[in-house]
């Protein structure tokens, strides 16, 4: 069924069209696509809100077969792989060769428990071993030569831990294991999976022999003859309102409860009957790892799954675990570690249904629907849980929808960037282009006023609708050019926001235009916003926000406080926040506080940005079109992204992101062997030493944003900022007594306090010490006294002997200490990595690559007429803003694996291994648009009022090492253009 299209004039519907819109509407949505989504409203998140985080071995993950996975109260998480064990901080895999448990580092793990005492308990294809305070120590072996695995553990209330082996149940108290077999009453030797439900009762999956119950020295067997399922079981886990849960190979989920049996399987929706694993979140929600296909979630009698075909490593799960913070790990078989975690928005996109990602506007209309503007997949229609599609095919004028308008009168207007906009209104299409009156077929807002009068604002100005035709508007002062915002003061004003043409002021039927020369910050408007006190507030591409009140314009910028000054969407909730979005995210201000600003009444505004570091799917968001934002009934924001629609509950946000504690971890001397931990303090044998201290945060989620800042009293008195390296290394260390202290931030604001200081004393040669200088003098002045005058003469000579001793040493020292600054990796001056750090990191990153076979991208950035600054301000002022641009890069340079580094003079590098150019490109753009927004002026550059930067960006997939100095050529010759184009720009 096709709409029929009305071009220019709406005649009189045919009767049974006209009957009712809704009726149409309602067929023709069936005839659609017509998805559901799972509502992101609800307390459960759709599976495609979580995001997905992977690790294997180029990661550093001892082996990809991931077998078991327990997080110990220390925020650790322990990873057990078929090739030995190893400790993961969030970004980097300890693993552990101690000299007392060599084979430790190699041994396949099979299960992991952490007991109430703290104590790790691992079991592996040799029997157990145990973890405490930094040592390991064999717990017990089983009773037999071949196959002595043990799988799992549990620990009763009395303390005892127990264990599932492949040789029966064993028992370990007072250090000795008592092993359970057949004989004692098990159906089978060959256990698998342990827990003690709610009651104390002890339940033991078995491989053959079904689930086991163990209570009061009795044991009790279920099975397919008794109403359990299956024999094979693979693990247990007890339920808070008491009995287990178990997951078969074969025969589905069982939950068993006071002696009864509840199975679920592939009919209930279970992906499959081959279950592996079992956790729980903190949420309360099962999660349960199956064979083949994924992991999948229960709530409620519902289950979600996850598997390779939405982007899971794997469908082989082999481990599971959940901790507190809505993380939840999953071990695979073949694919190494995933985590999934809670984004803490919700999005709307292609996973859940949309015909597009790429939301250009949105509407919450009166009926409580919603309306989305896709960029080439026509309108998105959301009622409830539904998504339909409307397009071409039924009647509108394209699938490039920009602007959408609901007017009084219950139709709804779609403007188009190709064809003029439409009107649907009973069950008829409308369509308006050129012909109709429309100066220019690409709309970007469509508006009503007070009166009624529907305002189309077009790439080439104004035009009216009569209700006939669109009527261009001509009159003086009128913009001419693109007009991206409308908004109507109460008395009846009317403002147009223009793309280059400043603000448009039309009263009275006469235009008035405001320009940079009346205070507007910039005269390109992205975004017009009347607040509920009546003032406008108008977004400009890059510069801030201008609020107009009383006629007066005032300007808040990034420098003021705002923390983005492109302002794409203006909000404002029912708490009196202001909301915007831009191209890195999205931020929040309370008008309060904006408002004092304006006024003069503060001189600094605070605002919350949610941006790259919130997980979301992407920072950009839709602007210069009408409306970029809408608020729905229950008051969440509708922001429309190139990645789909985020909806924000401002009364459900994350919470303010506390800096994490710090670990110091171990200490490595003189470059050797594993190191020793840093836990006490250490003293070192006489003789320079190279100290090596590695360090981590204590949170897995964030921990690849963790930046951390070291103090080593005894050789500087400052904090140093050491980015988001673990590692910091100390060359040549002289005698002396030294405590390192260390700090943790995510933003780069607020710092944890500094932990317990690591003592480190290095002891001095005899001749360094203080008695020996006594005792010398001492020495000096017998001889002095006992051959004054017989020996005066040889004393001189003495004397100067020793001066030149003196001096000797002294030099030795000055060659040490310039020896120890050109070692360091440092830039003095921006504490960013430096060009020698910068050369290294590249012929490594370099090499991985080129294994890897995954792509490496340089950015080149570089001051534009910074000689001129210079000049203009000084060099001091010169070097005060070499650090804030360097502050720039540390704060792009996200991922552990990044570089920025100071190339020398006002050139700076980004190294950024595993992205290809257009990510690249993104990166480079986002450090030239923070550069600006830095708004450092710079009286003397013909570019722009404040210090720019031009950026060259190149990316290779490494093939050999020969090929490397052509990945600098390339980006420095990529600069060369941006320099030449006009500067201020980003070329690849
Ligand atoms: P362009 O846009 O072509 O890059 O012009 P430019 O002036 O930035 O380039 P040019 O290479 O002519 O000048 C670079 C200037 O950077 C020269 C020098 O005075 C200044 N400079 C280099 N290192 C430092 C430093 O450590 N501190 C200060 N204050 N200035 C520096
Ligand atoms: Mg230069
Ligand atoms: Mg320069």
């Amino acid at each position: 069924m096709r709409f029929p299209v009305v071009r220019q004039q709406v005649k009189p519907a045919l009767p049974f069209i006209a009957r009712c819109w809704r009726t149409l509407l309602t067929l023709l949505l069936f005839s659609q696509c017509c998805g559901a989504f799972a509502a992101a409203a609800g307390p459960e998140k759709a599976l495609s809100q979580y995001k997905l985080d992977g690790w294997q071995t180029e990661q550093g993950l001892p082996q990809n077969a991931v077998s078991a996975l327990q997080q110990t109260s220390d925020g650790y998480l322990w990873v057990g792989t078929l090739g030995g064990l190893a400790r993961f901080d969030g970004v980097r895999f300890t693993t552990f060769d101690p000299a007392e448990f060599a084979d430790i580092a190699s041994l396949p793990v099979m299960g992991l428990m952490q007991d109430a005492q703290g104590t790790l308990w691992i079991g592996h294809n040799k029997g157990a071993a145990r973890y405490r305070d930094g040592k390991f120590e064999r717990a017990f072996a089983a009773p037999a030569k071949a196959d002595q695995r043990v799988w799992s553990f549990a620990q009763d209330r009395a303390g005892v831990v127990w264990a599932a082996t492949n040789h029966g149940l064993a028992r370990w108290e007072n250090g000795r294991a008592t092993f359970y077999g057949k004989a004692a009453g098990l159906p089978t030797e060959r256990l698998r999976a342990l827990a003690f439900d709610r009651d104390g009762v002890l339940w033991i999956g078995t491989s053959g022999g079904g689930l086991v119950s163990y209570s009061a020295g009795q044991f009790r067997v279920f099975n397919p003859a008794n109403g359990f399922p299956h024999l094979q079981v693979r693990a247990v886990l007890a339920d808070p309102a008491g009995g287990v849960w178990a997951a078969t190979a074969g025969g589905g989920l069982v939950r068993v409860r006071q002696g009864q049996f509840k199975t679920y399987t592939v009919a209930d929706g279970l992906p499959t009957d081959q279950l592996t694993a079992l956790a729980r979140d903190a949420r309360g929600q099962l999660w349960i790892g199956t064979w083949g296909g994924g992991v999948s979630r229960m709530v409620g009698e519902r289950f979600s799954s996850l598997a390779s075909a939405n982007g899971l490593a794997g469908d082989h799960v082999w481990s599971l675990q959940a901790d507190a913070h809505g993380e939840v790990w999953i071990g695979t078989w073949v694919s190494g570690l995933v985590r999934l975690h809670e984004r803490p928005f919700d999005w709307l996109g292609v996973p859940e249904g949309l015909s597009n990602d790429n939301i250009r506007s949105v509407l919450h209309a009166r009926d409580g629907v919603t309306w989305l503007a896709t960029a080439g997949g026509g309108l998105n229609r959301i009622e409830g849980n539904t998504v339909t599609t409307l397009g071409k095919k039924q009647g509108l004028p394209s699938d490039e929808i920009s602007s959408l308008l609901e007017t009084r009168d219950g139709a709804l207007w779609v403007g188009s960037y190709t064809a003029g906009a439409a009107r649907l209104a009973q069950g008829r299409v409308a369509v308006y282009g050129s012909a109709q009156g429309l100066p220019s077929a690409e709309v970007r807002v469509l508006f009503q006023d007070r009166q009624g009068t529907i305002w189309a604002g077009t790439q080439s100005g104004l035009a009216r609708f009569t209700g006939a035709g669109f009527v261009p508007l001509r009159e003086a002062g009128a913009p001419t050019g693109s007009v991206a915002a409308i908004a109507e003061e109460r008395d009846g004003t009317l403002w147009f926001g223009t793309a280059g043409e400043g603000l448009a002021r039309y009263r009275g039927g006469v235009f008035k235009t405001l320009g940079t020369a009346d205070g507007l910050l910039s005269n390109w408007i992205m975004s017009l916003h009347l607040d509920s006190a009546g003032s406008l507030w108008i977004g400009s591409n890059g510069d801030g926000l201008n609020r107009l009140r009383d006629g007066r314009l005032s300007s808040i910028r990034p420098a003021d406080g705002l923390w983005d000054g492109t302002c794409l969407g203006i909000l404002e909730d029912g708490a009196g926040q202001l909301w915007v979005t831009s191209n890195r995210g999205f931020f929040r201000a309370a008008l309060s506080e904006l408002n004092a600003f304006a006024d003069g009444r503060a001189g600094k505004v605070a605002s919350t940005g949610y941006g790259p570091g919130d997980a979301m799917r992407s920072t950009t968001f839709a602007g210069g079109l009408q409306p970029a934002g809408a608020l729905d009934q229950a008051g969440r924001l509708l922001l429309p992204s190139t990645k789909g629609l985020v909806i924000v509950d401002p009364r459900r946000l994350p919470p303010a992101e506390r800096p994490p504690g710090t670990r110091l971890e171990r200490v490595l001397v003189n470059g050797g062997g594993s190191g020793r931990p840093a836990t006490a303090g250490l003293t070192l044998p006489p003789g320079a030493a190279t100290l090596a201290i590695q360090y981590s945060a204590v949170t897995l989620l964030d921990a690849e944003r963790v930046r951390f800042r070291y103090q080593m009293e005894g050789l500087t008195r400052d904090w140093i900022d050491a980015g988001m390296n673990r590692e910091v290394s100390f060359p040549a260390l002289s005698h002396g007594v030294y405590r390192f202290r260390l700090r943790a931030s995510l933003d780069g604001k607020r710092w944890s306090e500094p932990g317990p200081a690591l003592a480190i004393v290095i002891q001095p040669f005899f001749y360094q010490t203080t008695w020996f200088a006594v005792l010398l003098t001492g020495a000096t002045l017998a001889v002095l006294l006992g051959l004054f005058r017989l020996r005066l003469h040889r004393l001189r000579l003495r004397q100067v002997h020793m001066e030149r001793l003196v001096a000797q040493k002294t030099e030795a020292l000055r060659q040490a200490n310039e020896h120890l600054s050109r070692l360091s990796f440092l830039d003095g001056l921006t504490g960013l990595a430096n060009r020698r750090r910068f050369d290294q990191v590249l012929r490594e990153e370099w090499s991985r690559a080129c294994r890897a076979g995954t792509p490496l991208a340089l950015i080149i950035a570089d001051i534009d007429y910074f000689k001129r600054y210079n000049d203009a301000l000084g060099h001091p002022e010169g070097d005060r803003c070499l650090a804030a641009v360097a502050g720039v890069l540390i704060s792009h340079a996200r991922r552990a694996a990044d570089l920025a580094a100071r190339y020398g003079g006002e050139e700076f590098v980004m190294l950024i291994p595993g992205v290809d150019q257009a990510a690249a490109l993104l990166v480079a753009e986002s450090l030239r648009a923070a550069c600006e927004a830095l708004a450092i002026a710079h009286p003397d550059s013909p570019v722009a009022p404040v210090v720019t930067l031009s950026l060259g960006v190149a990316v290779c997939i490494p093939s050999n090492e020969a090929a490397m100095p052509s990945l600098l050529r390339d980006a420095d010759t990529a600069l060369y253009r941006a320099k030449h184009e006009g500067r201020n720009r980003v070329r690849g």
